[in-house]
């Protein structure tokens, strides 16, 4: 479609980053442009709201920036996933694997609660380990999965066939 055109001419690959043999998906120019990012929001919005969310949750950080417009757009609140260490509040917290090692993320154990139906977005699915420590947490919460939806997913990796194994037949949605 003409969206979808328009938002991957504003992608930038950067070779290299931030290690050897990483493309980087850049999405910096497509933030820049007023249009792309409009369209950006509109679409993430129409997501959240075609799948009955009554939340999004945006992932640290670029999920902030692309879920906290389409969270006004929809007319939902916005909830905050952070890196560990970051909440001020009483957090619940999520560990999960990375390549090496591993992360953990938290939400504010307040934010969310029996009855929300959250919608999860972010910029980029690469293996899908974030997305799925972000369910954990939504459920933790009692909350409920409306769906996952990105800008954009990596389909050489694995990541939409880990995700869809958890969804529970709630949508992972890549622009
Ligand atoms: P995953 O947990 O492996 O799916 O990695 C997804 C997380 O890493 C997301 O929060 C993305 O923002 C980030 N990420 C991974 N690859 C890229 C990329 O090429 N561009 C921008 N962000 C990326």
């Amino acid at each position: 479609t003409d969206v979808k055109e328009l938002l991957l001419s504003r992608i930038r690959d950067v070779a290299d980053y931030p290690q050897p043999g990483v493309m980087f998906k850049d999405i910096t120019p497509l933030l820049a442009d007023p249009a792309a990012f409009t369209a950006l929001t509109d679409a993430l919005a129409e997501l959240a709201v075609r799948n009955g969310a009554t939340k999004i949750v945006g992932l640290e950080a670029r999920g902030f920036i692309l879920g906290a417009p389409a969270a006004v757009r929809a007319g939902v609140g916005f909830i905050p996933v952070r890196k560990a260490g970051k909440l001020p509040g009483a957090t619940l917290s999520q560990a999960y694997d990375l390549e090496y090692g591993s992360a953990e993320i938290e939400v504010h154990a307040e934010d969310l609660a029996a009855g929300d139906r959250v919608m999860v977005i972010d910029d980029v699915l690469a293996t899908g380990g974030t997305a799925e420590a972000s369910l954990q947490l939504i459920r933790r919460a009692g909350a409920e999965v409306a769906g996952v939806a990105v800008l954009m997913e990596l389909s050489f990796l694995p990541g939409r066939q880990r995700l869809e194994a958890v969804l529970g037949g709630a949508p992972l949605e890549a622009l």
